[in-house]
């Protein structure tokens, strides 16, 4: 029997969570995100949910080339462009469409040959103060791309900072709303803006936030991009993927025992502990501390101790009858549909669901649920 470690994902839960994204922003198209392999959930088994999307966004070329050897004949948005001039070549080849956020990019395309002019994105910096060009200069790169004939479209875009705040506040995104409508209201081309945070907390209400396209990503994967102010639940999104093991062994403790490494957990009563198949090296962050939620048959209970490589220790007080070969979900739903919200797990480690998603280790066999 291998090592009984797998993950699960759920395309009609992709599904559904992409039909939430479309009720958020009805009247807008909508690029599924899909970078970093689909945030841990692989191209291949996220395109069998979010088939549904206007388009996809991505990186990284060679994913953006699996997505077409899928059959994907539709949008394909390469979120930080090319980043050198081959990579034009490409883009003329399987029709990317590409942001362009500096100079030398522009300069790229001005040499490029194409039979097809390319459609792209071009970035302001409205504050993020990652990519884009600064609202002062962008409307001559606006005006430069106008005159190439290897462009035939572009659409304005930027990227929100701080979407999973409130609307008004220092840090809000009024803010860099009004930066970017001053800069842009007399050019022409679509409108793309909003990432999920700002696709639930604001699209509904604002127009200009939904613009043309909405860049939904960590919403489609069952995660809150405002935890815990909000919650899956609150957001009707639905988990879409399970990481889950089994017991493989069982300790008595007696009171002043400790477990694992450093010894950093002491019992302060006798209880029995299960020793689990799911470690750092399988993607479960090492600084998940003790009091981290974990389900056991479904029962809510919590890691003891610390991470090691290969295995975590869980307190088995809340399940009396678990023993080896009992199931344990690390996040995601249990053995009887329970849930545990991947943010829940996330929020306990100090980080955020994106991040336990996409560092699901390859050691980790994952199907299609
Ligand atoms: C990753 C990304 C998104 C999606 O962000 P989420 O917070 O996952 O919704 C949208 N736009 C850009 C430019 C991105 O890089």
């Amino acid at each position: 029997m291998p090592r009984p470690i797998e993950a699960l994902v759920y395309p009609e839960a992709l599904a559904h969570n992409l039909r939430r994204a479309r009720e958020h922003a009805p009247d807008a198209k909508i690029w599924a995100v899909v970078k970093a392999n689909a945030y841990g959930h692989g191209i291949e088994r996220a395109f069998a949910g979010l088939q549904g999307a206007d388009g996809f966004a991505l990186l990284d070329l060679a994913e953006a080339e699996r997505l077409r050897a899928l059959g994907w004949r539709g949008p394909i948005l390469l979120l930080e462009g090319c980043f050198e001039a081959r990579d034009l070549e490409l883009c003329s080849r399987l029709n990317l469409w590409h942001v362009v956020h500096h100079e030398a990019q522009i300069d790229w395309l001005a040499t490029h040959k194409t039979t097809w002019p390319h459609h792209v994105y071009l970035k302001m910096n409205s504050g993020m103060n990652r990519l884009g060009f600064t609202p002062a200069a962008f409307r001559s790169a606006w005006q430069r791309l106008s005159g190439l004939t290897q462009v035939d479209e572009i659409t304005l875009t930027t990227h929100l900072s701080d979407a999973d705040g409130d609307l008004n506040t220092s840090r809000g995104i009024a803010h860099q709303l009004a930066i970017f409508e001053a800069a842009t209201h007399d050019l022409a081309g679509e409108r793309s803006i909003s990432n999920s945070a700002a696709t639930l907390r604001f699209a509904p209400k604002l127009a200009e936030v939904r613009g043309d396209w909405v860049r939904p990503g960590i919403m489609l994967y069952g995660s809150s991009p405002d935890f815990p102010h909000h919650g899956l639940a609150q957001w009707k999104l639905q988990p879409t993927m399970t990481l889950r093991s089994r017991l493989i062994g069982t300790q008595l403790l007696q009171v002043g025992d400790t477990v694992g490494y450093g010894s950093s957990f002491t019992a302060d009563r006798g209880m029995r502990i299960g020793i689990v198949a799911c470690g750092y090296a399988d993607g479960y962050p090492r600084s998940a501390p003790t009091g981290t939620p974990v389900l056991v048959n479904g029962v809510r209970t919590q890691m003891v101790g610390r991470v090691s490589m290969d295995m975590i220790t869980v307190d088995l007080t809340p399940v009396p009858q678990a023993y080896v070969g009992t199931e344990v979900t690390l996040w995601g739903r249990g053995p009887h549909g329970e849930l545990l919200p991947i943010d829940e797990v996330a929020h306990a480690a100090g980080t955020v669901g994106y991040e336990l998603m996409c560092a699901l280790a390859p050691r980790v066999p994952t199907h299609v649920a």
